[in-house]
């Protein structure tokens, strides 16, 4: 083994580019280290800062004389070095005045690549790919977030279908993350007062492409054991540790941005884990001599937050008690006292008075928006009673409907046939709706064959890892048939991955277990269902919901029909949403604010089966895939399911079995290329990132009024 250092002058770059996730985004450059070792590349789950570490100096010799590896090469860098370097972006060209404007990006996870586990779910890619697309488009954007040594946890179904936590440590050494360094004060620790303690944080780095990410991690010998632990893993621990984190995160990421010596101009903070930031500038503000009104004034003028849900569970709220613990000092230095503190979060919860996080923020920002039209209503009428004078639609919430980031999600092979028969360069106009009516130029068999393909590649993956976990982890038989093991390419195959969240009703296609077997096991059009996903560690509920459905798995009656893909995350999502034929997606409306990974499905040409909640509304028109479920009301499962299983069985079913003599099924065809047509460019981050340097971003700089648009 030699470490990386290793390297020959004349490949010594690989390194650098290991260090910027950049490369994640850019096929040419996933190629050229996979071209470095395939099994490596394979085992280290692409990851190549391990897999640099873990090469022998004898292969980099060879490769640094491989004429062929040193073309590709060099093309790479080529590209790289012009993309680090170029002015020509969307921002200079669009908004020279806001090209030197830096934006402060808060967010308590960040979803960038499944080497760094530092984010739960859709809230975490959300921020992560936000901070992507920033860079591409020359935003001067810094993100702000903790860096969890034990990240997320990874998940392990026992036999008996009950889902196990275990938390695996960070090696640091061995991931895209480096040490910052204080250009300002040379030091390389910010320290925060959290009630009256000093925890102090370490910061790291992560570059993506110009974009850099700053994670604070507390665990460094100047804290105690306690303090140590503060930033150990992500949404774990009690209410008192959540309220520790979320002021280390605010309050101490203001302070880690005046020590970088960086001026932000907008202060984006995402949902409400981040909003102490907004008093710890307005302590700045006083500290300099203002009245607390007028501070509060000059932080809510450039200051944006985002609210990602309306599940009451999902915004912050604090009791008192814990309020005066941690805020009794800080109160005076904003020269406030505890009724006025109190009321900028005062909330009525269902137990009681609470300080809440999301209330917080709206008392404090300027622009404010939820992440669909849906949610942005749902938001509007949740949250009236904050301004009794206004009617519920005049409430100043506006909407920006989430998207993905196009490059991280396409699946190579797609993106080929996009080369071929779209552009060459689609990707760099990929929000332009003109260009893609050319998907209607992919001749039909050629997408059928590579939707084949990628179906054949989730099997395989899904195969590997039960070979894995036989091997390895002495799984039992039936574990292995719940793993998806007998699994057929030929079968209309469903996906379904998300978070195990009570609302997302994971279970409702197994509301009439009978009826759903009928449909499966139809001999002429059989059905077959892939479900991955995780439950909050401490959420009973959610465990038990995946305890019924990883036991359907398991059941022999079900005849390998259901499959459960362990530890969801961005890898096995990569898998899922590429492979499966139609995406399913059933929240009780109007729960899910936007949800993503029907996004990400659609753009490889898999079409979704979706009640009408979320993004959905704004993207379905009766020819780019199904809906169900009856309007409005509450507990409709039945309902909804009855629907599910007409749709599925009358119209997703047979279209998908009329093939042509050829094996092609023209009608199935046409609904993945008006899929492909109608989401790629709508629901991509390159819109939302305009959208949101147009609506808030620009505004908020410039002074100007933020429209409902
Ligand atoms: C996209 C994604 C999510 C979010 O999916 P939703 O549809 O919004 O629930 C969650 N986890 C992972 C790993 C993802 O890739």
């Amino acid at each position: 083994m030699s470490d990386s250092s290793g390297l020959p002058q004349r490949i010594a770059r690989l390194k650098e580019l290991s260090y910027n996730l950049w490369w994640s985004w850019h096929p040419d450059a996933r190629k050229l280290f996979e071209a470095v070792d395939r099994p490596l590349w394979k085992s280290t789950h692409h990851n190549p800062v391990a897999m640099l570490k873990d090469i022998s100096p004898r292969r980099f010799k060879e490769l640094s004389e491989d004429p062929s590896f040193l073309r590709s090469y060099d093309g790479v860098f080529k590209k790289f070095d012009h993309e680090m370097g170029t002015s020509e972006t969307w921002l200079q060209k669009t908004h020279p005045d806001l090209a030197e404007k830096t934006i402060a990006y808060f967010s308590a996870e960040f979803g960038l690549h499944n080497s760094l586990p530092i984010y739960s779910g859709g809230l975490g890619l959300l921020a992560g790919e936000h901070c992507k697309e920033a860079g591409e488009l020359g935003l001067p954007l810094v993100g702000i977030g903790f860096l969890y040594q034990q990240g997320y946890f990874h998940q392990k179904i026992q036999s008996n279908g009950w889902q196990d936590a275990s938390y695996r440590p960070l090696e640091i050494s061995r991931v895209a993350i480096e040490p910052a360094t204080f250009a300002k004060t040379g030091e390389d620790l910010i320290s925060v007062p959290v009630g009256s303690r000093t925890v102090y944080a370490a910061v790291w780095q992560v570059r993506l492409g110009r974009v850099q990410l700053y994670l604070m991690d507390t665990d460094v010998e100047e804290n105690a054991p306690w303090d140590r632990e503060l930033s150990a893993r992500l949404y774990a621990g009690d209410e008192e540790l959540r309220i520790r984190q979320e002021i280390v995160l605010g309050i101490g990421g203001v302070r880690l941005l005046r020590a970088l010596g960086i001026s932000p101009s907008v202060w984006h903070c995402n949902e409400g884990h981040t909003a102490f930031q907004m008093l710890e500038r307005i302590r700045e503000h006083v500290a300099a001599g203002q009245a607390f009104d007028e501070a509060a004034e000059a932080v809510r003028k450039t200051t944006i937050f985002t609210t990602h849900t309306p599940v009451p569970a999902g915004h912050d709220a604090f009791a008192s008690a814990l309020i005066e613990k941690y805020f009794l000092n800080y109160w005076p230095l904003l020269g406030i006292d505890q009724s006025r503190f109190w009321a900028l979060g005062c909330h009525q919860e269902s137990w009681g008075e609470s300080f809440n996080m999301t209330v917080l923020a709206l008392n404090l920002s300027k622009g404010l928006n939820g992440v669909s039209r849906l949610h942005g209503q749902v938001s509007r009428q949740m949250w009236n009673h904050l301004w009794p004078d206004k009617k519920e639609e005049e409430v100043p919430i506006i909407s920006i409907t989430n998207g993905i980031h196009v490059p991280t999600w396409i699946a190579p092979e797609i993106n080929i046939l996009y080369r071929k028969h779209i552009a060459p360069d689609w990707v760099n106009r990929q929000d332009d709706p003109l260009l893609w009516q050319l998907v209607k130029d992919i001749p039909d068999k050629d997408i059928w064959e590579m939707r084949q393909k990628l179906k054949q590649k989730l099997l395989a993956f899904i195969r590997d890892r039960a070979r894995k976990a036989w091997v390895e982890d002495q799984a039992e038989a039936s574990q292995l048939l719940a793993s998806g093991t007998l699994l057929d390419p030929e079968t209309l195959t469903i996906g379904y991955a998300r978070r195990f969240a009570g609302y997302k009703r994971a279970t409702l296609i197994f509301h009439d277990l009978e009826r759903l077997k009928s449909i499966l096991k139809n001999n002429r059009r059989p059905v077959q269902i892939i479900f991955a996903g995780k439950a909050h560690p401490a959420d009973d509920i959610g465990k038990r919901l995946l305890q019924e459905i990883y036991n359907l798995a398991r059941d022999p009656g079900m005849a390998g029909h259901i499959a459960f893909v362990e530890n969801y995350d961005m890898h096995v999502a990569h898998f899922l949403v590429q492979g499966v034929d139609v995406w399913l997606n059933c929240p009780r409306p109007p729960l899910e604010a936007s949800g993503t990974s029907g996004m990400k499905a659609s753009l490889n040409g898999v079409p979704q089966l979706s009640v009408l909640d979320g993004w959905w509304p704004e993207a379905y028109n009766g020819l780019n895939g199904w809906t169900f479920g009856r309007e409005g009301g509450e507990n409709n499962d039945g309902a909804d399911a009855e629907d599910l299983y007409r749709v599925l069985e009358h119209e997703v079913a047979p279209l998908y079995y009329r093939q042509d003599t050829d094996g092609v099924p023209r009608g199935w065809i046409e609904v993945v290329k008006e899929t492909i047509r109608s989401v790629a460019p709508q629901f991509s981050m390159r819109r939302v990132v305009k959208e949101y340097t147009e609506r808030l971003y620009a505004p908020a700089i410039n002074g100007k009024k933020i429209g409902k648009g």
